[in-house]
């Protein structure tokens, strides 16, 4: 068992301990800079789990809108329109991220304003750093053709710098753009931003479209964590 650091001071002074007891208690920057907890994005969201090959996988992909549809609101003309009272976009809450201005669902604010925290403190070495130019949330047109509806939709979804970091997967001229020539590695050469970065999304439980097989879009996080489990209770 931990001793608090008020009950150490009170072994060892018992006067100072007193005063300290009128004193709000301190934490220290670890302890504030957790105010979120660390997630992982829930399987049955993540896109290739309710994809077969290029198409939808219609039972799964219906269980992956309506727990969205649930939780943040309905898209109109998407399926579940009726189990949500409200649309999505009524949730809508302009912040900065980054120093950016960004509109996103309100739910999920606070996840980015732990991502930013950890951003500035953890990626500070040179191939760490990264300075965001063009952000991007809340969209309401549907960018996906056929039956997927996009998390920007729902407002839980954010691009970073589609210049820098593309979709090789998406439709033209997408796949022409330089960084999605020739042969590598891992996706994460397809990309600008540093993977300090990506892992910092993705402990708050965002996960990195870079990663679908199929779309492989480097710029694009979405929120796939349990929005009642973002801020620790
Ligand atoms: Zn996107």
């Amino acid at each position: 068992m931990r001793r608090s650091p008020t009950k150490l001071l009170a072994v060892l002074c018992p006067w100072v301990a007193a005063l300290s007891l009128t004193l709000p208690s301190v934490r220290n920057a670890e302890a504030e800079y957790r105010g979120c907890r660390f997630q992982k994005p829930q399987a049955f969201l993540i896109r290739k789990n309710f994809m077969l090959g290029k198409v939808l996988d219609g039972r799964k992909a219906n269980q992956a809108i309506r727990y969205r549809v649930e939780e943040y609101g309905r898209i109109e003309g998407a399926p579940y329109e009726q189990l949500g009272e409200q649309t999505a976009y009524s949730h809508a809450k302009s912040m900065r991220f980054m120093g950016l201005p960004l509109i996103v669902h309100e739910r999920i604010a606070p996840a980015l304003a732990c991502v930013e925290h950890r951003l500035r403190k953890q990626c500070t070495k040179s191939n760490e750093r990264y300075s965001a130019r063009a952000v991007g949330g809340f969209r309401t047109e549907n960018s996906y053709r056929g039956a997927e509806v996009s998390n920007h939709l729902f407002g839980i979804a954010i691009d970073i710098d589609p210049n820098r970091n593309p979709c090789c997967g998406c439709v033209a001229p997408w796949p022409e753009h330089k960084a999605c020539q020739g042969s590598v590695e891992s996706i994460f050469e397809r990309t600008e931003l540093p993977r300090c970065w990506i892992d910092t999304f993705e402990k708050y439980g965002f996960y990195w479209l870079g990663r679908d097989p199929q779309l492989r879009d480097t710029m694009h996080f979405e929120f796939l964590g349990n929005p009642k489990r973002i801020v620790p209770d």
